[in-house]
């Protein structure tokens, strides 16, 4: 059981894995409450391949149900969601990257961006500082997700002074990275983001907002992608344990009944 508060807003559970019911701006409150009263707050983003590795890898079940929020991202999730009536929109890193760096230029709040191959970390902060004029920019480091590296990694973003983290190691590395780092790292907010660096970059592009409103982002990154198949295998596993599941597999988190 997870000794995490209770949040702000109602959490439910998808095959065990929290799920927020959150929108944009409660997310964006969220973040700039963390920062301003000195607290610490991991952002993770749940979509369906999240599920079912948290299925077979108990520390990433862990460092989600300790995250201070969990945004229903991606198409299975909100559909598994829908299916019990609970209508909520898809909420990822590659939104939030861009809605977080624009208030924290507004805020005055700082930023880091860790990981993604050399060069990427820089040219995202050199293009959210381009948008976003005044963005204070702690740092941007490709570092590695290795457990032998964090240590130094850990310090440099220490140093840096930096309010918000975002990580972009993919999943579960960059959940699990801040989740054993948040608490020497220094910063309030940390969010696993994903492939959203190469998107803010340039150098990967995200599915047209058609295909992304029909939930097809899937098939989109399986033709950009397509050696990613095998994990894409994540996806009809997921239908097929949500369709099996008692209750369609939503419940609520444990800690609510404390
Ligand atoms: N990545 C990294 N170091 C690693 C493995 C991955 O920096 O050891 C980066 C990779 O360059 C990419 C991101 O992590 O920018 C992961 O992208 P992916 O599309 O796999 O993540 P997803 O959005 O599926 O979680």
């Amino acid at each position: 059981m997870s000794n995490a508060p209770p949040p702000p807003f109602e959490r439910c559970t998808v095959l065990g894995v929290p799920v927020d019911l959150v929108t944009e701006p409660e997310v964006l409150a969220a973040a700039r409450g963390a920062v301003e009263h000195g607290k610490r707050a991991q952002i993770v983003t749940v979509n369906a391949e999240f599920v079912v590795m948290a299925q077979e890898k108990p520390t990433f079940l862990r460092a989600l149900q300790d995250a201070a929020v969990a945004t229903p991202d991606g198409a299975g999730v909100v559909w598994a969601l829908r299916r019990r009536g609970i209508d909520i929109r898809r909420l990822g890193g590659s939104d939030l990257i861009w809605s977080l760096s624009e208030q924290a230029a507004r805020l005055g709040h700082s930023v880091f961006f860790l990981g993604a191959a050399e060069g990427v970390a820089q040219e995202v902060a050199h293009r959210l500082s381009l948008r976003y004029p005044g963005l204070r920019v702690a740092g941007a480091l490709a570092g590695t997700p290795r457990e032998e590296d964090e240590e130094a990694i850990a310090a440099r973003i220490h140093e840096s002074g930096a309010d918000i983290l975002f990580v972009a190691y993919g999943a579960p590395e960059q959940d699990l990275w801040i989740s054993r780092n948040l608490d020497h790292l220094g910063v309030s907010v940390a969010i696993g983001v994903g492939g959203s660096f190469d998107y803010v970059a340039g150098k990967a592009r995200r599915a047209p907002p058609w295909m992304r409103d029909r939930g097809l982002d899937w098939l989109w990154r399986l033709v950009m992608q397509p050696w990613r198949w095998r994990r894409m295998l994540a996806l009809p596993r997921f239908a097929l344990l949500v369709l099996t599941a008692r209750g369609g597999g939503i419940g609520q988190p444990e800690h609510y009944f404390d």
